[in-house]
């Protein structure tokens, strides 16, 4: 439980109104979108909300001295477990920190607290006529702090890249309790050593963000998508590439399997041909005749590999679902989330050249652990980094209150992420590592693991910042 002393020290920082002890106010950080964050108990010995950079380095300073953990929460839609206080501590929640501090459509940049939500950002680059390119489904909640220290991407992916494609400067606090400013408003203000790249998908344990500058760009005129269905995995990915080598640069290319594709068929009451087992949507932005010829193009590569077009109302179910605003929040297939019927995802990324080994793999892994009817299908996000990640979520058939069910989930998850290392993949593509599969991130890295290490030593010494996730020991 916490000390007197440390809530004290808090309370003189940021004043009684934002600190508390409460059981009730605890619990509400005691659980992210994980199934990890269910599966044990997270809650956290105490709650403070600074309202300031400078407030945050006192915060940071009194941990280090009382060499208490303390967890920094964004908007709390982590899927991986990442803000959970594991080893207790304090919590500490950038949701005051929430301003837009500028936009510059001159110079394409929007500078913003780490605090403020993506939708507001996202909102506010378009009331000045600019557009910032990541838009997840968690938009409403997630915040740009969360989603830098996550790598996120989002449906506009294809294009503009991840969300640290977008970033050109971060304020950071380290556990020294040091402010550091790196970048400026363009790629030229960044010194030889990239050093962005280290606090970005760090998932807090390196240090606080707490502003940061995006780039934007200008806002699209004209925007439109079509879904094609393909008979297997191997004919869509060779329509994408197609495609791609005849110079389209989609905004959006997402892959989901047939399990996937029938909620959007159901919703749109659209009967869809046996011999499609995969969809993916095309999104296209521009002019009008750019968008037009991306798509023309788009079509011609996909009928080359035996797609099929599919209805209108099967593509606008399905961006309804996803892109979510609150006029469309309840078509998200997340509304289940928190109920017996657990969201769950695997997160890992294989080469492109061994998608339908994975698949295959995991399709026998589920007859073998009795799951064959699950509900939710594979999603693949294209990005323009090269490899496709191959992300699959699943609405978890298990009630999440029976232990033994959990480690069920857990083990078929370790199973995935083993597989997908031995292929030469990665343990993540956008939701960060935290609880959900740090325990292989050591193997992943392999020598690189002790130069982590080695940083996490020297920036945050007493192990203050995130203690015990994504891979460091408690
Ligand atoms: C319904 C739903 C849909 C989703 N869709 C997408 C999607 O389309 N794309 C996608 O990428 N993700 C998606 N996610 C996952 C999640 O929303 C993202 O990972 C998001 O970026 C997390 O942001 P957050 O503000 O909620 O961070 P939190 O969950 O609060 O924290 C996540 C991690 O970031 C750290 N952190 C937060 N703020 C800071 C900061 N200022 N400085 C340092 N570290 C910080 C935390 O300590 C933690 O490690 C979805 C989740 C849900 C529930």
């Amino acid at each position: 439980m916490v000390s007197n002393t440390l809530e004290e020290a808090l309370i003189d920082i940021v004043g009684e109104k934002y600190v508390s002890s409460e059981l009730c106010d605890r619990l509400t950080y005691s659980k992210d979108y994980s199934v990890e964050g269910i599966a044990d108990d997270y809650t956290p010995d105490i709650v403070v909300k600074p309202a300031s950079a400078d407030e945050i380095v006192r915060i940071v300073r009194t941990a280090s001295r009382m060499k208490v953990p303390l967890y920094t929460w964004g908007g709390g839609t982590s899927m991986s477990g990442n803000p959970l206080a594991v080893e207790r501590g304090i919590v500490l929640d950038m949701k005051r920190l929430n301003s837009i501090l500028e936009v510059d459509p001159e110079n394409l940049t929007i500078t913003v607290q780490a605090g403020a939500t993506i939708e507001n950002v996202y909102n506010a680059a378009l009331d000045h006529g600019v557009f910032f390119a990541h838009h997840p489904e968690s938009s409403l909640s997630s915040t740009v702090g969360g989603a830098v220290s996550c790598m996120g991407i989002s449906i506009y992916g294809a294009k503009y890249g991840y969300v640290y494609d977008q970033v050109l400067a971060l304020e950071v606090i380290l556990a020294s309790g040091e402010k550091v400013r790196i970048g400026g408003k363009s790629y030229l203000s960044l010194p030889t050593h990239n050093l962005l790249n280290l606090f970005m998908g760090a998932e807090g344990t390196l240090g606080i963000i707490t502003e940061v500058t995006l780039k934007v760009y200008p806002k699209p005129p004209t925007r439109d998508r079509l879904s094609y269905g393909f008979p297997d995995i191997t004919s869509a990915i060779e329509a994408c590439k197609s495609a791609h080598a005849a110079g389209c640069w989609p905004e959006t290319v997402f892959l989901f399997d047939r399990r996937s594709l029938v909620q959007y068929m159901e919703r749109s009451k659209t009967a869809i041909p046996d011999t499609i087992s995969m969809a993916v949507l095309f999104g296209a932005s521009g002019n009008s005749k750019m968008v037009r010829t991306t798509l023309e193009v788009i079509s011609q590569c996909s009928e080359e590999q035996g797609g099929r077009l599919l209805p209108e109302d099967v593509t606008d179910s399905w961006w309804n679902s996803i892109n979510i605003g609150k006029d469309t929040f309840d078509q998200s297939n997340f509304a289940l989330s928190h109920t017996e019927y657990e969201p769950d995802l695997v997160d890992a990324c294989v080469p492109l050249s061994k998608f339908q080994e994975y698949s295959d793999f995991c399709d026998d892994l589920k007859k073998e652990f009795g799951w064959v009817d699950i509900d939710f299908g594979a999603f693949i996000v294209g990005g323009p980094r090269g490899p496709i990640p191959f992300c699959i979520y699943f609405s978890v058939p298990i009630d999440t209150r029976i232990k033994s069910e959990v480690d069920k989930w857990f083990q078929f998850k370790e199973r995935m992420y083993q597989r997908a290392l031995a292929m030469g993949g990665s343990l993540s593509n956008a939701n960060g590592m935290g609880l959900r599969s740090s325990p292989w991130v050591k193997e992943q890295l392999g020598s690189a693991w002790e130069l982590l290490l080695g940083l996490k030593r020297l920036l945050d010494p007493d192990n203050i910042l995130n203690r015990g996730n994504r891979g460091f020991a408690a």
